[in-house]
């Protein structure tokens, strides 16, 4: 696939997974929103532990594009999601509520649990 042809598609799986859910008013918007991989900024101190990373308009990935997982770009784009709803408070919350329980950061997880497609044979 293209250059960008690969992160829009990404993208669109995970919007598709996101508009399953009603938990705001409007669905994401993609337009404006890109998937890129920075694998240097993920050396930085204080996203070491992450392998993604969202801003109001990019998803910022530890490794390539192509080997992003589902689940993972679908958690990032409802963080997206959140600030297109929240464009302060979400972001700000990391501040006051931490990360490991903060709500933004349970209902990403979320997010990506309850939308993930059903697995064949699975039980
Ligand atoms: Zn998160």
């Amino acid at each position: 696939m293209a250059d960008g042809a690969e992160a829009r598609a990404a993208l669109a799986r995970a919007k598709a997974r996101l508009d399953r859910l009603d938990w705001y008013p409007a669905p994401v918007r993609l337009r404006g929103v890109r998937l890129l991989s920075v694998p240097w900024l993920f050396r930085l101190p204080w996203l070491r532990r992450f392998d993604g990373y969202a801003t109001w308009t990019a998803i910022l990935l530890r490794g390539a594009v192509a080997e992003a997982s589902e689940d993972l770009v679908t958690h990032e784009l409802c963080h997206v999601w959140q600030m297109q709803h929240h464009p302060l408070s979400m972001p700000l919350s990391y501040l006051w509520r931490g990360y490991a329980d903060n709500p933004y950061e349970v209902q990403a997880r979320r997010a990506a649990a309850v939308s993930a497609p059903a697995r064949p044979g699975g039980g």
